[in-house]
């Protein structure tokens, strides 16, 4: 990442909207966002397939559901925050990761200029690579800023998104199977 770059965008930015880049309050400002980059934007450094290399074996096991995984993205349109739950099913077919690499394959698509369907399809998009599962569905719930702070200012809404993949397209009661089990408690 170009810290140097971020950090003159950020002088920029200021400047554009009239403010005085060097009042004590602003001073540090871009190197912080800079620094701060490293971390929100990190996800674009990162190969999600590492993550999900680790595998064991589970013959015969049914779905696997791992819910209300909190993150926070940032549209790619305004640059704000969208945070929310991902919820992830799959149907294995032979194979499993731990839950914990669920939560770093969100956290990957995540941290990074983002919109939420593209997210939801691509954390679907890495499980179909890694475990070439039976199926797999992904659901992602956010509550966007930039609709909340600015634009239609509608606090409390959410946007709903859905990826489903192979049995779970097929047979939509596992769909509503697991639409049941994300919903309760
Ligand atoms: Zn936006």
């Amino acid at each position: 990442m170009n810290y140097e770059k971020i950090k003159e965008g950020v002088r920029l930015m200021l400047e554009g909207i009239g403010e005085d880049v060097n009042r004590e309050g602003l001073l540090e400002t871009p190197d912080r966002i800079a620094r701060m980059c490293a971390e929100i934007y990190g996800g674009l450094y990162e190969d999600p397939a590492v993550h999900l290399k680790k595998q064991f074996a589970a013959e015969g096991s049914g779905m696997v559901i791992e819910k209300d995984i909190t993150f926070y993205s940032m549209c790619e349109h305004h640059l704000l925050p969208f945070y929310g739950k991902a919820h992830i099913g799959y149907f294995p077919n032979g194979k499993v990761v731990g839950l914990s690499k669920l939560a770093r394959t969100v956290d990957v698509f995540a941290r990074r200029p983002q919109i939420q369907e593209k997210m939801t399809a691509q954390i679907a998009e890495a499980l179909e690579e890694s475990l070439d599962p039976r199926g797999v569905i992904v659901m992602l719930e956010a509550e966007h800023t930039c609709m909340t702070m600015r634009g239609i200012k509608k606090p409390g809404s959410k946007t709903v998104t859905l990826k489903a993949t192979g049995v779970f397209l097929e047979k939509p009661e596992l769909q509503d199977r697991f639409l049941a089990m994300v919903r309760q408690g």
